[in-house]
């Protein structure tokens, strides 16, 4: 066979040349954005161009401070195309990790969203390796501001030539990069090779895993900055599927509405969003008969959110499991064909399973002696990866990568379940388990059932100190507003009766007005520790 580099040109040719009157579609500031996969190409060229007029060689890095958008997937193709590296960066994050993200990273330009140009302003003056600041709007013009010398994106696209001859690069070349959220210590990075993003993109486009078509809608609603939105854009761009993104700043209105007006079949984002937009889906405000699947990642999806929106809308939830280190699609639920003859509580049960590992990928299991421990879906265990698409380093972290990576696995942190089946099951991260006496209560599977109980809206687990049993588990309980005052701490203890193991029942309950949330949308865990520790201290 022939020795042929896998690279994303190809996934951009591809899209160019077959798909040259299949859509992209922005909500944009001003209004809808839409053009087609053969503008969408020109422009990438023009961008190419662009890049070499900044003076940006092979192997440089490329940030981008920015929303969901067209201008956004123009860089994530016409970037490592050319041979420099994508450096995605969370917007969310506090000042002084994006400081430091860009100097560790030691980005040369960034492309920055309008509204974002505030925050790069406050933090300029602390980035020495950044060379140049290209503001991205969808007009020339850029809003006034002390960026020293910005440019304006659409200016220089339009200056620049439609004719880009993209260099041959090989598969092993850097084509992106991403960082952890880091809720503890310093973020970690991840770089990723051109053939990791395209073997990846086959996986998750099978039919088992994403089940993604030419023909699907596709809106991503996970951040471009959050693990290459799932690899999503990679994977519409090759098959020529519809691309629809949020823009800036959306709302759950938005998603409903551009999931109506577009026509969505697919979605994906992170559990809360999904919980958001119910209410307004039920209440018949918005249709949304038009999806296929909402894939669900990044956390686990509550079993009762499932389930609503199945009975409910007739939407199924199809859940998926990853990480930033695994570029990320490791792990999707879908029942096996030998499984027929569920009652519907077991299909829903599966659904809130992680599920099974994607072709191309291994697995195993392991126990705190690291031997691999018995797939019967109890016994709880380190999941440790391998395979084309799993990172095997933190850039320029060795001691990091020395914790996380040994003997060719990648060690997760999550503690898991397997069943007969190989469906995996996340119990927690290694650093959210109850260790309560000699046995470990899974944070996720208590707040699953506790977010069972009808007048609760959602239920972060943690584990708080107790001087006998070294950890107990304390439920931070939200409920929904008509059912505020209404349910008491013994209420929400009698509905687990019978439920759970009993040793496994909170000590504690407590009813709060809201989760805190991590930069990507996931439960901030750590925060309510630190909020419930300190106060069981005091
Ligand atoms: P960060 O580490 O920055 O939060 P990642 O997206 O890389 O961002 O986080 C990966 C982690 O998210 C996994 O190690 C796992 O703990 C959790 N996770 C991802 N998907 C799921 C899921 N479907 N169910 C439960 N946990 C998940």
């Amino acid at each position: 066979m022939m020795a042929y580099d896998l690279t994303l040109r190809a996934v951009l040719e591809r899209a160019a040349k077959l798909f040259s009157k299949k859509e992209i579609i922005t909500r944009d500031y001003s209004g809808t954005f839409r053009y087609t996969y053969s503008d969408f190409y020109k422009r990438t060229q023009r961008l190419a161009n662009v890049l070499k007029n900044l003076g940006i060689k092979k192997g440089d890095r490329v940030a981008t401070l920015a929303w969901n958008h067209h201008r956004h997937l123009e860089l994530y193709l016409a970037v490592p195309v050319s041979g420099a590296v994508l450096h995605t960066l969370n917007l969310r994050l506090a000042p002084e990790q994006l400081i430091y993200i860009i100097n560790h990273a030691a980005d040369k330009v960034i492309f920055v969203d309008k509204d974002l140009v505030p925050l790069l302003e406050s933090i300029q003056d602390q980035l020495p390796t950044l060379e140049c600041v290209v503001v991205m709007s969808d007009t020339n013009e850029i809003p006034p501001s002390t960026l020293k010398n910005p440019l304006s994106y659409e200016t220089l696209l339009t200056e620049a030539s439609e004719y880009f001859e993209f260099p041959d690069l090989s598969e092993w070349d850097p084509a992106a990069m991403c960082y952890t959220t880091a809720t503890t210590g310093k973020p970690k990075g991840v770089v990723y090779t051109h053939r990791a993003l395209v073997l990846h993109s086959f996986a998750a486009s099978l039919p088992d895993s994403l089940n993604l078509q030419e023909s699907d809608v596709v809106m991503p609603f996970v951040p471009m900055f959050h693990a290459n939105a799932w690899g999503l854009p990679f994977v519409c761009t090759w098959l020529g599927a519809t691309q629809v993104f949020p823009g800036a700043r959306p709302q759950a209105a938005d998603v409903c509405q551009l999931i109506q007006d577009h026509k969505v079949t697919l979605a994906a984002g992170v559990p809360t969003i999904w919980m958001a937009t119910y209410p307004l889906w039920e209440s018949g405000e918005y249709d949304p008969s038009s999806l296929r699947e909402i894939v669900n990642g990044g956390s686990a999806a509550p079993m009762s959110m499932i389930k609503n929106y199945q009975e409910k809308l007739s939407v199924s939830i199809l859940h998926a499991y990853g990480m930033t280190e695994t570029t990320p699609v490791v792990l999707v639920s879908r029942p096996k064909s030998n499984m027929g003859g569920m009652t519907a509580a077991e299909k829903y049960q599966l659904s809130a399973r992680q599920g099974l590992l994607v072709p191309g990928l291994e697995m195993k299991v392991v126990g705190e002696d690291d031997e691999e421990i018995p797939w019967n879906g109890k016994t709880m265990g380190e999941l440790l990866l391998r395979g084309p698409w799993i990172a095997k380093e933190y850039y320029k972290d060795p001691i990091r990568t020395q914790e996380a990576f040994s003997n060719g696995w990648l060690r997760t942190g999550d503690i898991v379940t397997v069943n007969s089946e190989g469906y995996v099951s996340v119990a927690d991260r290694s650093k959210d388990l109850i260790k309560s006496g000699g046995e470990w209560i899974s944070s996720l599977d208590l707040e699953n059932t506790i977010m069972d109980h009808p007048a609760v809206l959602e239920a972060a687990v943690i584990a708080i100190p107790h001087p006998k049993w070294v950890e107990r588990p304390l439920a931070c309980v939200v409920l929904k507003q008509e059912y505020e005052g209404q349910v008491n701490v013994q209420d929400i203890l009698d509905f687990l009766k019978g439920k759970t193991p009993k040793i496994w029942v909170p000590d504690r309950v407590e009813f709060i007005d809201a989760i805190p949330r991590t930069s990507v949308g996931k439960f901030y865990k750590a925060a309510l520790r630190t909020r419930f520790t300190e106060i069981a201290s005091t």
